[in-house]
């Protein structure tokens, strides 16, 4: 189900809660919202469609990925990156990682711990932001 972006500050800033497999709708709802935003938007959380769980979304080739409970467990090469976001005006700067380890259930619930660089490494990051309530 396609479903509004929130755009409110105040509710993009509360710590979203645990996701669990009751929340398998969820997922899909955030690829089915991504893949409408997907020519302005390249990831999401679920608060960011108005639902306070950890879950995320983001593009990855020509499909998008979700993870439940998303969770960073290593990071190095700090850099200092400009950032736009589908609940904000403009572009603000962020510090990130160029590699990250995530752990994350995917939409089994299955635990998994994956790599990632660059640019899908950003999303991520942005993304896990949101599911702790942070805004860049
Ligand atoms: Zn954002």
């Amino acid at each position: 189900m396609i479903r509004p972006i929130v755009k409110m500050p105040l509710m993009l800033q509360r710590a979203a809660e645990p996701a669990g497999p009751q929340d398998v709708e969820v997922g899909h709802d955030l690829l089915d919202t991504l893949a409408v935003h997907r020519s302005e938007c390249v990831g999401m959380a679920a608060n960011m469609i108005g639902v306070n769980k950890r879950a995320i979304v983001f593009a990855e080739g020509d499909g998008a990925r979700v993870m439940f409970n998303p969770e960073i467990v290593r990071q190095s090469q700090p850099f200092d990156a400009e950032e736009g976001c589908l609940s904000l005006e403009g572009t603000r700067p962020a510090r990130r990682y160029k590699k990250i380890a995530v752990r994350y259930q995917d939409f089994d619930f299955a635990w998994k711990e994956e790599s990632f660089t660059g640019w899908t490494a950003q999303i991520i990051q942005h993304e896990i932001d949101h599911t702790k309530g942070i805004l860049i």
